[in-house]
């Protein structure tokens, strides 16, 4: 993702931030200076914690607004784990220091608001914060959830450093007393949360390009907001007013300019430092434990423990390690899975689909928008990240062919309309209606078993204008009203698909004009007697391209979407389309063959010199079609044709590099794509296999990594 090449600065903080928390904990200056050590860390230190909740809403909105509406669920997931993980590793210390003997009651609530140690409060408080703010933003946009977060905090501020001022009146005192029966503090997931994550998110949604000649402004910000934050803070403690110190007012706008600045500069991030700073946060209280152990048990507690600052160097040395070693850990687990791009993979240029998208849509009337067909798994390229970033680029209604595609997308956060083109099974009908996918409605018969399930449906209506394969017969008028009176279905659109649209001879024309009259007339004859039949399509990719000025308010694109045509043909319109998908694989294996030796099953190739050959890790299950290799078929490598040789296998193939210099194992074979001033189209592969790329494309193996970019 691009946006992270200006989050080097906001991950080294993370650190910083961890290391705050530390002092928190370990107050460095106490012995040296209380109001110093008051300073360092009730009030500088107090950043931290806002500046994780800012952070955690930044990425969340940035994932988001990119599409990824998955994203939430699996921060929510990932943080669950993290909370339940560092749980279990303080249990020993629970245990040590007599925690079971609280009740339940007040465990459930250590479990949502306090943490069961001193420290965790932090998790479930982004938990609870992110539960309540990610979905009014989603609903309502950030400037409301950031208002009534804003609330949240000014009410959360009377419970904690201005407690004993609003305590004073009565009424305020009995609504304390009983956000303290549920909550110890207000420093939780429902108050102190919930308006530093949406003003992350604010920084998100904004999406401004901070400039350097803005930076002044904003360190003159920053440091008037902290000035004021520490007077703000010192006062309130003259006063004797906090009950807690861990919200002050002054923090919002301090927050605000520390998050402009560290924002503002560029820098690719860094997962490490990432890592590190979340262990090191959950890892220190077990660090002082350890630090205090040993110096009790060689008698340095004058040395290590009593002088702080001596205590503080000490535990952030030991959590230091604590969170290298585990950040080896969190690599090493990671290196167990294998490379994407070791043996055989698909890459998909999304830039590229998007342009097809664009161009395609020129071409139709303004009226006419692109429905995206993104059956088998988006035409082999991932149905899911097809269908999200042509929805990202404008596009709203998408095809699949069943519904476990429709579920799949909707999954994947697909928002727009979905049809399905083929037939679900009328047990399966209630599904449509939990997924809100629109059913094709295939006949009479099944449209009265759709109707029968009791499920409320919409539907587009398949009219069989000559394909002779779904749809209601165009001439059977009765027969189409009928599906109008089901009041479990409610009729969206009505469609119709061409079958020759891509032949242009004078036949092939004709009957295609023939199946777009019939079309046109059925759907007049019902406007006519009053129904409104929703969305007309008709026209699939050659239907674009050769009848382009159909009435029509959607136009089905598939093939031509991804880029390619389903052979090496002429069509009325020729728009440029860029192929999105290549192919690619590595040689495992190069070595010389003499004259007379065989390649592969059955001995079809034998070597008439000596031949430098060279075996690909790709085959048959990964969509080479078995046949490739009888037809002079070649593939590139180093930018150099390679002609494939022998039968292919499941999963490998023989090429021929004699005429390739330094070809070696690890190579990159282009199977379909460019590699330097080559390319090899999938309709040349789909012509001399004998099929059409749209074959080519959707057999591709479901093994295959896809590379996005
Ligand atoms: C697959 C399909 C399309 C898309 O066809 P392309 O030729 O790939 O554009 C359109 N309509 C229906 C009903 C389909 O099944």
């Amino acid at each position: 993702m691009k946006a992270t090449s200006k989050h080097a600065v906001l991950d080294a903080f993370r650190v910083a931030a961890a290391f705050l928390v530390v002092a928190i904990h370990v107050s460095p200056l106490q012995t040296i200076d209380a109001t110093a050590d008051f300073i360092i860390t009730r009030i500088a230190a107090r950043v931290a914690v806002p500046f994780f909740l800012m952070i955690s809403g930044y990425f969340l909105a940035i994932r988001e607004n990119g599409g990824d509406r998955r994203h939430f669920r699996s921060f929510l997931k990932k943080t669950a784990i993290v909370y339940g993980a560092a749980i279990v590793i303080y249990l020993p210390l629970n245990y040590y220091t007599g925690y079971f003997n609280i009740s339940p009651l007040q465990m459930l609530k250590d479990i949502f608001f306090n943490g069961t140690f001193y420290h965790l409060w932090y998790l479930p408080a982004v938990l609870l914060g992110a539960l309540i703010v990610i979905p009014l933003w989603r609903r309502f946009g950030w400037r409301f959830t950031l208002v009534l977060a804003a609330v949240l905090y000014v009410i959360g501020l009377g419970g904690d450093s201005y407690y004993g001022l609003v305590s004073r009146i009565p009424a305020l005192k009995v609504f304390y007393d009983v956000v303290f029966s549920i909550s110890d503090y207000t420093r939780n997931g429902v108050f102190l949360a919930p308006v530093f994550i949406m003003m992350g998110v604010g920084f998100a949604d904004q999406n401004k390009r901070r400039s350097t000649s803005r930076r002044r402004k904003i360190i003159i910000g920053l440091a008037v907001s902290a000035a004021l934050l520490v007077a703000e803070a010192l006062w309130l403690r003259g006063m004797g007013v906090q009950r807690h110190d861990s919200m002050y007012l002054m923090l919002l706008p301090c927050m605000y300019f520390l998050f402009a600045l560290l924002s503002s500069f560029d820098g690719k991030g860094n997962k490490n430092l990432r890592t590190g700073a979340m262990a090191v946060y959950i890892l220190h209280p077990w660090a002082i434990v350890l630090v205090r152990a040993f110096a009790k048990l060689t008698g340095t507690t004058g040395l290590l423990v009593e002088n702080q600052l001596m205590l503080y160097i000490l535990v952030c040395i030991v959590s230091a390690a604590a969170a290298a070693v585990f950040i080896c850990l969190v690599n090493s687990i990671k290196k167990n899975k294998p490379s994407p791009t070791g043996r055989a993979w698909v890459e998909i240029d999304l830039k590229a689909l998007i342009h097809n998208a664009a161009e395609l849509q020129k071409l139709l009337p303004a009226s006419c928008r692109l429905m995206a067909v993104v059956k088998a798994d988006g035409y082999g390229h991932g149905a899911v990240a097809v269908a999200r970033a042509l929805e990202a680029s404008g596009i709203s209604a998408f095809a699949a062919a069943t519904l476990g595609e429709g579920i799949a997308l909707r999954r994947g956060g697909v928002r727009g309309d979905i049809l399905i083109f083929g037939c679900t099974p009328p047990a399966d009908a209630r599904l449509l209606r939990r997924y809100s996918l629109m059913q094709t409605v295939v006949d009479g018969a099944y449209a009265q078993a759709l109707h029968e399930t009791g499920a409320k449906i919409d539907v587009h209506i398949k009219i069989d204008t000559g394909m002779r394969r779904l749809g209601i017969d165009s001439g059977d008028l009765h027969g189409i009203e009928r599906i109008f009176g089901y009041k479990n279905l409610t009729v969206k659109g009505m469609l119709t698909h061409l079958s020759e649209a891509d032949n242009l001879t004078d036949s092939g024309s004709e009957f295609t004009l023939g199946q777009i009259s019939a079309f046109f007339d059925t759907a007049k004859a019902l406007q006519k007697k009053g129904y409104d039949v929703g969305k007309l399509h008709a026209q699939e990719s050659y239907g674009i391209l050769n009848y382009p000025d159909l009435p029509c308010d959607y136009a089905r694109a598939g093939i031509a979407l991804y880029g390619v045509l389903c052979k090496n043909d002429k069509t009325r319109l020729m728009p440029e389309l860029r192929p999105v998908l290549s192919l690619k694989a590595r040689v495992a294996e190069v070595k010389w063959i003499g004259a007379g030796e065989p390649v592969s099953y059955n001995r079809t190739f034998v070597a008439r010199v000596p031949t430098k050959i060279a075996t690909v890790s790709i085959g048959y299950a990964d969509g080479v079609p078995r046949n490739t290799a009888q037809r002079e078929e070649y593939v590139l490598l180093r930018g150099l044709r390679a002609p494939i040789i022998g039968r292919i296998c499941m999963d490998l193939m023989v090429i021929d590099v004699t005429g390739i210099e330094d070809a070696g194992p690890g190579d990159i074979v282009t199977i379909i794509g460019r590699d330097g001033e080559d390319a090899i189209r999938c309709e040349d592969m789909a012509e001399s296999c004998g099929t059409i790329t749209n074959e080519i494309l959707s057999r591709l193996g479901a093994r295959l990594p896809r590379i996005i970019s």
